[in-house]
């Protein structure tokens, strides 16, 4: 058998069994967390550290308290206004961490690559926690968990990933899950905002929200990121929204029953209309939240039995 991973930096190159057997710990961590209850002994003793070198309050929070409920003692290091900024080098910070005994590092980084650079260097095994245009797998179990949940599957679904895929790390994370374990993915958007090629990761491209949509299963609308846009690859947010932003007439194409995701931030009235967003019948943005933890948590139960504990207080 396959050692156990001892990070987690990417969806891409994971097989379905661990990816199915990260979702099935965690749909036993979403019944233990509405029940109340913790499992405070699993992670006692370990030093989980949040290192966010770009803004987050969903995902910081969301390991924060996984890493709680399972017991860790959980640190965040506030980066802005750390050493970072007197020029320390990534390297210099694995170093510290080494010396500091950190057993959890949950890294957020604007550049691609940096968790990996940070995962050859630290004793700490490392997850990734968003990495420039890259990846962000927790965000693609928890999307994951939240489809198995309402549809009882993901293989044969036809799911609809829509707007700024080319800036996001979560459309990249997806569609290597969801193909890997037998979606159909659709990626929708502007030609400026998809990147050159992405056929090549087996997903369909479309360039018009009515026939991207027609019959999906799941609509999952991104952000769109203008942080990381060079030049306007856009016209005005209220051209956007009319052609790529959805409400209830572009969501009549899809489905009957089709779900709507968002990994928020959300802009309301760009990307996504906050009668679409809110509505309980269609919208599961709020569950995702919910999965987001329970997912963390079987992250962070998987990394730490696959290692020795640094200390033993
Ligand atoms: N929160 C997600 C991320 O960090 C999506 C977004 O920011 O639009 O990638």
């Amino acid at each position: 058998m396959a050692d156990p991973p001892r990070h987690l930096l990417a969806i891409e190159g994971l097989q379905p069994p661990p990816i199915t057997a990260l979702l099935d710990l965690a749909e036993s961590y979403v019944l233990l967390n509405r029940s109340g209850q913790t499992a405070r002994d699993l992670l006692r003793g370990r030093t989980l550290i949040n290192l966010f070198f770009e803004d987050s309050t969903r995902t910081r929070t969301s390991f924060e308290l996984a890493g709680k409920r399972l017991g860790a003692d959980v640190i965040n290091m506030a980066v802005a206004s750390s050493s970072v900024n007197k020029g320390e080098t990534l390297l210099d910070t694995a170093a510290t961490l080494n010396a500091m005994h950190c057993d959890l590092l949950v890294v957020r980084h604007n550049q691609s690559g940096a968790p990996n650079l940070l995962a050859q260097k630290v004793d700490a095994a490392v997850i990734n926690a968003g990495d420039g245009t890259h990846e962000h797998p927790t965000q693609a179990l928890l999307d994951a968990l939240t489809i198995r949940r309402r549809t009882g599957r993901i293989a044969g679904l036809v799911v609809a990933i829509c707007g700024d895929i080319v800036h996001s790390r979560v459309a990249r994370s997806n569609i290597h899950l969801l193909t890997t374990l037998g979606a159909r993915v659709r990626v929708v958007g502007p030609p400026t905002l998809i990147p050159a090629a992405i056929e090549r990761l087996g997903v369909a491209v479309f360039h018009d929200m009515a026939e991207g949509l027609a019959g999906a299963d799941v609509v999952m609308m991104l952000r769109l990121q203008r942080e990381r846009m060079i030049g306007g690859l856009v016209p005005s947010a209220r051209e956007y929204f009319r052609f790529w932003g959805l409400d209830a007439a572009k969501l009549a194409k899809a489905a009957p029953a089709a779900i709507v995701m968002h990994p928020g931030p959300m802009n309301r009235g760009i990307e996504i209309d906050s009668l679409v967003a809110d509505d309980p019948a269609r919208s599961v943005i709020r569950e995702q939240v919910e999965m987001g933890v329970a997912v963390r948590m079987a992250v962070l139960d998987t990394l730490a039995r696959a290692r020795p504990k640094l200390r033993n207080d």
